[in-house]
């Protein structure tokens, strides 16, 4: 395009001048825009730790290339991964601000997690604050003069709208710890600091600071590191063989590793469980000594597959809600059952598959989720996809009435993962499988799409790969409550669901029992059970039935008196039951009703065809 500064008239001259103008204001702009992205914020951190013992944390944060007039520091309400709301603000104290020449900033709390400093447009502010660091779990953080595990959503607060800025981290280890162990990448030149792309990926970074036992090993092409905190019988030769024998069992299924570098921070502690996954890092916790037991060290394994499974299903194979997340709400997404009920189902797939379990220990394993989904009555009536999205009032909030209201998106998901699975061995004649669905979605939505996947998106890929319609599936079992029919699925496969306690019509007064302070109480009541319908409730402590006093005390084989007594009589048969309720002693009459606890097995059916056959050999790697 060409401006003539000379043409005719006075017209083209007042469109010209117009034109310069609109030419001048767009130039300065850009230029000024241009400023703007020179004059990046840079961010960072320094952590200490002056009172270990005290289980602080004392963070600084110093933000150049300010030009607001105030700036919000926010802290997040949860820690992707675990849906719940922690408010992991409670834990901050003695927040102050200040500027480079060390000139108080004021700062006013604007809500729960958010200090706003006036910064007045100055260039640098600085923000300094404790963090209060006692609660061990695999989300949470935890401070004592042994170590520091630094859960990062609940250390490092935010600048409102730099969370997409990149920042860096520095350790300052306590007296005489050692080792650092993250995920981040080292600066190179500077001591204890770690670089950070974004805050999505600090967020996704935790830090275990101390002593920690390190061992390494090499697997599917990437350096792994082991960070094993608070001692046990572990021996870590075996470990690093068999945790690299998973590594590469899940590496083949979605045919690439995204990392470079990957790391286990485990605690070991008395009686320690869970594990939170992370893009490029794990935490998992495990009891110290439970290692030397074949099945303390099995279950130990299964965590292992659990948590690097997900460095690809739900870290980057993700429901379109879970990332970007939002870190001041919750993150809504029906896809719980796949993100984290699949996961559940490759764990023990991972370890049948790596040799770890016999085809027979993993269907057992199968059978273990089928009981906790049969046997729960909440099954009846909350459908996965919605106990995926409730997942933050509900599965990680339960009460005494959760397992007659809610099913559980790992155990279930688990056995849709199962069933898909051989739905689609079924369609193609074994010639694709789940795996197929997963490493295509991979592919599709991560790589090639970078963003991630609604419900529909997921359906279309596994009609796409079996052929075959799942409006059936998707209705009656994700939508809905239909119970799921094993023995078509497991069909397949030529094999049978057994529930032996079928017809058994055992009698049963429909709660379980707890022992609180001597006192024998009902600890929940089943839908539709004996107690349900006739009215027995939680905390009810039980006095007597029929006359004979009961206490909770056990026998060597863990039977109570009331389980005695339960047994001796029949579905239909009338039972007095004396309690004391809330300082009111009641009697009150309650019929019987046959237990409807199913004890599960799976066994190969003997007429099996040359097809089945094929399948079953297929799908369990025989
Ligand atoms: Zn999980």
């Amino acid at each position: 395009m060409y401006f003539g500064l000379f043409t005719f008239g006075l017209f083209p001259l007042l469109l010209q001048l117009f034109m310069y103008r609109y030419f001048f204001t767009a130039l300065i702009f850009m230029i000024s825009s241009l400023k703007e992205v020179q004059a990046q914020a840079e961010i960072s951190f320094l952590v200490s730790f002056s009172e270990p013992q005290a289980h602080y944390a004392d963070v600084e944060i110093q933000l150049s290339g300010n030009k607001k007039d105030f700036v919000d520091f926010k802290m997040p309400v949860w820690a992707p991964g675990s849906y719940l709301v922690r408010e992991f603000a409670k834990n901050v104290e003695g927040f102050y601000a200040k500027d480079a020449t060390d000139r108080s900033l004021a700062v006013q709390k604007i809500n729960k997690n958010t200090w706003r400093v006036s910064a007045g447009g100055k260039e640098t502010i600085k923000v300094a604050y404790r963090v209060y660091a006692y609660e061990l779990s695999v989300r949470t953080s935890f401070i004592d003069d042994s170590h520091a595990f630094l859960s990062p959503t609940g250390i490092f607060m935010y600048a409102g709208g730099l969370i997409s800025h990149p920042a860096t981290v520095t350790i300052k280890p306590y007296g005489t710890w050692k080792k650092i162990s993250t995920g981040l990448t080292p600066v190179k030149g500077k001591e204890n600091t770690f670089y950070a792309p974004d805050f999505d990926i600090l967020y996704d970074s935790p830090f275990e600071v101390g002593n920690q036992d390190v061992f390494d090993f090499e697997a599917a092409g990437v350096k792994h590191e082991v960070a094993m905190y608070g001692g046990g019988n572990y021996d870590k030769t075996r470990l690093a063989a068999d945790m690299a024998k998973l590594v590469e069992e899940e590496t083949a299924i979605f045919k690439e590793n995204p990392n470079k570098h990957y790391v286990f921070i485990v605690h070991n502690t008395q009686s320690g469980g869970g594990g939170l996954e992370h893009l490029n890092s794990t935490v998992l916790g495990a009891p110290r000594l439970s290692y030397a037991s074949e099945t303390g060290y099995k279950n130990f394994l299964g965590l292992v597959a659990h948590e690097y499974f997900h460095l690809w299903n739900v870290k980057r194979l993700r429901p379109a809600a879970l990332g970007p997340f939002d870190y001041d709400n919750e993150n809504y997404t029906p896809d719980l059952w796949v993100a984290e009920g699949f996961t559940a189902y490759y764990d023990n797939m991972m370890l049948r598959r790596a040799g770890f379990y016999s085809p027979e220990k993993y269907l057992e394993a199968l059978c273990d989720d089928i009981e906790k989904v049969e046997n729960q009555a909440g099954s009846k009536i909350q459908p996965v996809s919605e106990a995926s999205f409730d997942a933050w009032i509900k599965y990680y909030r339960p009460n005494e009435n959760s397992k007659n209201s809610t099913i559980s998106y790992y155990n279930k998901g688990a056995l849709l993962g199962m069933i898909l699975d051989l739905e689609i061995l079924n369609a193609t004649k074994g010639q694709k499988g789940l795996d197929d669905v997963m490493s295509g979605m991979y592919d599709e939505y991560y790589k090639h799409q970078k963003r991630g996947y609604t419900s529909e998106e997921f359906k279309s890929m596994a009609e796409k790969v079996s052929g075959i319609s799942l409006d059936d599936f998707y209705r009656n079992y994700v939508y809905g409550i239909a119970p799921l029919n094993y023995n078509l699925h497991l069909g397949h496969a030529g094999l049978n669901l057994v529930n032996d306690n079928a017809g058994k019509n055992t009698s049963s007064l429909g709660i379980t029992t707890v022992v609180k302070e001597d006192r024998f109480l009902v600890g929940s009541v089943i839908r539709g059970g004996a107690a349900w319908t006739d009215g027995l409730n939680v905390n009810d402590e039980i006095i007597a039935v029929d006359g004979y006093r009961v206490t909770g005390a056990t026998d060597a084989l863990r039977t109570t008196d009331l389980d005695k007594l339960i047994a001796e009589r029949k579905a239909g048969d009338r039972v007095n039951v004396l309690i004391s309720r809330d300082g009111l002693v009641i009697s009150r009459e309650v019929t019987l009703k046959a237990s409807e606890t199913g004890k599960y097995r799976i066994e190969a059916d003997k007429n099996a065809s040359l097809e089945q056959l094929a399948l079953r050999k297929k799908w369990l790697k025989l």
